[in-house]
């Protein structure tokens, strides 16, 4: 039996080929590809304009400072997501205020927001974890009487819709990741979606350099800008998995809903929470471990025996020695620390048959126990 690992990617023959004409090509860095993958993706965007970074991380980094945010500033971020949203608040000098998760969606528990925030909050950064949608109507009227900037970490939520609109397509700013355990990959890679003219200009400086031209072709160099642009290879790659990606996307919810019908009715597991416009970049349940004495690590060796991959996502961001400095500690923030506490992420990924769905269920009946 082969290993099944916990995510992997599919790239078909045509991008495989597409890659190795652009590499003959001449042109590698930023050019006619990343610029046919920002025309793609803004297509796919219903139009938003869209710009291509070399990660998520860089894009939500550049997000913050188009909006201007840095010391003295604070934006409320979920205590449940992937180090990269609150390490880029404290990279532009300003203040993650951490919010707890709701549990069954385990994204930003918006009812808690509000007493989250103070006269120095700026901006709200929530993420739709796990490709389910955050209430987009509820998000935008709490920011909105708050006068305060939203910064979408989209990095799992490609494809996903609210209300029959993908996220990214309307919102503040909006940032997707294409690493290659995301629904569609540039190898490495990410984007940033914006509408207000002169923001975009200001994060195409803040993207590269901070260099500008007049119309005679003088350089100026504006501000001090980093270096985030695209290589016209991996843009090659994500104009490929953009035209897979809502296939790729179906397959994940045809995988889902197995996993749905065959998970092991006991013991009982807090399976996520299953809605129209969900992308399903990770299958996540929560695992009783305590209550049924065995540890995660037992368990996800367990797994491994048995050719089967398990990941993590994640420990609760507050109780990393980082955020501890900040004051925050155990008891903080509940539901993400029992999500970091009991979460495995099984495997999903477009490739898989319903075999390896049902070999990995019959797997925890195994190794969880049906009592
Ligand atoms: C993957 C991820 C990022 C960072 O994406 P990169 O493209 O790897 O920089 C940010 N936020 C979340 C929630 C992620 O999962």
């Amino acid at each position: 039996m082969s290993y099944l690992p916990f995510t992997r990617p599919t790239l078909d023959e045509d991008t495989i080929q597409g890659v190795v004409e652009t590499l003959r090509s001449g042109w590698l860095a930023s050019g006619p590809q990343v610029q046919a993958f920002e025309a793609a993706l803004s297509g796919y965007l219903e139009g938003r304009p869209v710009r291509a970074f070399t990660s998520a991380t860089g894009a939500l980094e550049v997000a913050l400072q188009v909006c201007g945010i840095g010391p003295g500033a604070e934006v409320i971020t979920p205590a449940m997501s992937f180090a990269a949203t609150p390490n880029v608040i404290l990279r532009v000098g300003a203040r993650p205020v951490f919010v707890d998760v709701d549990l069954n969606s385990r994204n930003i528990d918006l009812n808690q927001v509000e007493a989250a925030i103070t006269p120095n909050t700026r901006a709200i950064m929530p993420v739709h974890f796990a490709g389910l949608p955050l209430d987009m109507d509820a998000l935008y009227a709490l920011a909105g009487k708050h006068g305060l900037r939203v910064i979408e970490d989209a990095a799992h939520a490609i494809g996903s819709a609210w209300k029959g609109r993908k996220i990214g397509s309307f919102g503040d700013i909006v940032s997707f990741s294409f690493h290659p355990n995301k629904n569609m990959t540039t190898i490495e890679g990410g984007a940033l979606c914006l509408t207000d003219p002169d923001e975009i200009k200001r994060m195409e400086l803040l993207r590269f350099h901070g260099q500008a031209k007049d119309e005679e072709g003088n350089q100026d160099v504006l501000l001090a800008g980093g270096k985030y642009n695209l290589s016209d290879v991996a843009a090659r790659v994500g104009l490929g998995q953009l035209r897979q990606l809502d296939g790729f996307n179906a397959r994940r919810r045809e995988l889902v809903a197995r996993y749905f019908e065959r998970f092991p009715a006991a013991p009982s597991c807090l399976l996520p929470r299953r809605e129209a416009g969900h992308s399903w970049h990770m299958f996540a349940p929560l695992i009783p471990f305590e209550q049924l004495g065995i540890t995660r690590q037992q368990f996800v060796k367990a797994m491994h025996q048995r050719e089967i991959g398990v990941g993590i996502h994640y420990p609760a961001l507050h109780l990393f020695s980082l955020y501890r400095q900040l004051g925050y500690r155990e008891g903080d923030f509940p539901h993400a620390e029992r999500i970091g506490r009991e979460t495995v992420t099984l495997p999903l990924f477009p490739a898989m048959e319903f075999a390896d769905v049902d070999r990995v269920c019959q797997a925890l009946g195994e190794i969880l126990g049906g009592a």
